[in-house]
């Protein structure tokens, strides 16, 4: 893909960017190495100090950060502010946290003393997606610069100058430059990154078929990978629940981002007495959302970040009807070729459709029919991914029972299924595996070493 900023409202090209070569990338890899010889020494405090100003920065920007997302991906700038704001808490959430995350362990054995050290392993790659540009790396980055570790980030090649913009933001808060560093590279370079030993780890948020071939690679290198993938998340309404709440939380949750969030409801499995009336419902809350250019206050939902993105959703549509899914809200693209797509609603969705078996990231809303609430978890695991689900009834007790039935790095109960920095964020099956956000996401790329220490001039005791 060429590395560019491509306007999806306007369909023009504001810039386009030469990728880095192989040479410029390696002298980059070689700064970042020598630089983790040395940030992993500097305080918790010190690196506090600097990730407090990197969040002032954000807060400060946050305009023209809303701004810059608007033009390269077609985020409103209401909700690009709201990530900006997401991404300085997160900062000041390791920035207070990250000390006590990797305190030493103790931990009771037969030595005298024995415990949990946390130490940096060294550059970590991570390679981004365009959907949230600002927030996947800086939830990757506020907990990785914490620990001592050193990044480089591949960022998707339509979002290069958030990319940058975030790069100097951790810059020119106090960051040593080579401690963080955008590479303008295609994903043709990952490999050759990959198979660097001066590289200790790769994070990837992204498809399934990425993370696959990012993985592969780094297994065979026996590297550390931590992979946020694709989700089709399950919504559960139960009869019981208060449906008019539901259903505004389904639509407004269906179409965050343009319908391109990972954790976005995808699957609405609705029990039969109250089918109607959440379809219902839903419909107008979707039909009531306003479209438009995303730079303007009063839009509630831009374009699609590219128009082949757009086509490709309907193509799956269209796949799934033709396959008996039922058309209950007809939207989409005015025609191919164009980012914009209006909310589509399908029922009837079946084993064997795209719709049942695919991830649809986009504003394409799915409703299944459930007997019971047995059925509707059934439904919810017939699924290769397994993200962020939620649950919707009057009975939390039972609510609760059921997010521990289900396969899904998280669940939500009555509530929008969301990431905090509080709460560890990540997949099972397809969804990916390792954890970002909380203690476990800043323990992923850590050497967490075991020290035992006997009792002095003991004698040494043959073990194994
Ligand atoms: P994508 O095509 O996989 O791209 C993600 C990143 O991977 C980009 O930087 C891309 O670079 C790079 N990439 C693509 N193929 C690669 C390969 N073979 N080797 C190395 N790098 C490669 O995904 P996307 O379309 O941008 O994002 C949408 C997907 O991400 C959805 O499935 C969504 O659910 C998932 N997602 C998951 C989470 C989560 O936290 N679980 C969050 C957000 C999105 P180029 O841009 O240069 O191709």
């Amino acid at each position: 893909m060429p590395i560019e900023s491509y306007n999806p409202h306007t369909g023009r090209v504001l810039r386009r960017f030469k990728a880095f070569s192989w040479a410029k990338t390696e002298q980059i890899l070689g700064h970042a190495h020598r630089a983790a010889a040395t940030w992993p020494a500097t305080t918790f405090a010190h690196r506090a100090g600097i990730m407090r100003r990197a969040a002032t920065l954000l807060r400060e920007r946050q305009d023209e950060l809303a701004r810059l997302m608007a033009l390269e991906m077609g985020k409103p700038v209401t909700d690009g502010r709201a990530e900006v704001l997401k991404c300085a808490a997160c900062c000041e959430y390791y920035a207070e946290s990250a000390e006590g995350f990797l305190t030493d362990e103790v931990v009771k054995t037969d030595a005298s003393r024995s415990f949990i050290s946390y130490q940096p392993l060294g550059v970590v790659l991570a390679v981004m997606p365009w959907n949230f540009p600002l927030w996947q790396v800086v939830r990757f980055a506020a907990p990785a610069l914490m620990a001592g570790n050193v990044g480089l980030l591949k960022h998707a090649s339509n979002v290069p100058q958030c990319a940058l913009a975030l790069e100097k933001i951790f810059h020119d808060a106090g960051l040593p430059a080579a401690c963080f560093r955008t590479l303008l590279i295609g994903s043709d370079l990952v490999e050759k990154l990959l198979t660097d030993d001066r590289v200790r780890a790769v994070t990837l948020t992204g498809s399934e078929g990425a993370g696959a071939s990012v993985a592969a690679i780094a297994g065979a290198q026996i590297k550390k990978t931590v992979l946020e993938l694709g989700g089709s998340d399950a919504f559960i309404v139960l009869a019981d629940a208060d449906v008019a709440l539901a259903a505004k939380t389904a639509a407004q949750s269906r179409m965050i981002n343009s319908g391109q969030s990972c954790i976005a409801a995808k699957r609405f499995i609705v029990e039969k007495p109250v089918i109607k009336e959440f379809i219902s419902q839903l419909k107008t809350h979707l039909l009531a959302m306003r479209p438009g250019d995303p730079l303007e206050e009063s839009t509630q939902y831009g374009p699609m970040a590219r128009p082949d993105l757009a086509d490709e959703l309907t193509q799956q549509v269209e796949d799934s009807v033709a396959a008996g899914a039922k058309v209950e809200l007809f939207g989409g693209q005015a025609k191919p070729g164009t980012a914009l797509f209006r909310p589509v609603i399908l029922s009837n969705i079946k084993p064997g459709q795209r719709a049942y078996e695919e991830e649809l990231f986009g504003p394409v809303a799915l409703v299944l029919e459930a007997k019971s609430a047995d059925d509707a978890v059934r439904l919810a695991n017939d699924s290769r991914f397994g993200l962020g689900a939620g649950v919707w009834t009057a009975d939390p007790k039972k609510g609760e029972a059921m997010a521990r039935q289900i396969e899904s790095g998280a669940v939500f109960v009555n509530g929008l299924v969301k990431s905090m920095p509080e709460l560890p964020f990540g997949g099972v099956k397809k969804s990916g595996y390792g954890r970002e956000l909380s203690y476990l996401g800043i323990r992923e790329f850590v050497n967490q070493k075991s020290i035992w220490i006997g009792k002095e001039a003991a004698p040494t005791a043959k073990t194994e």
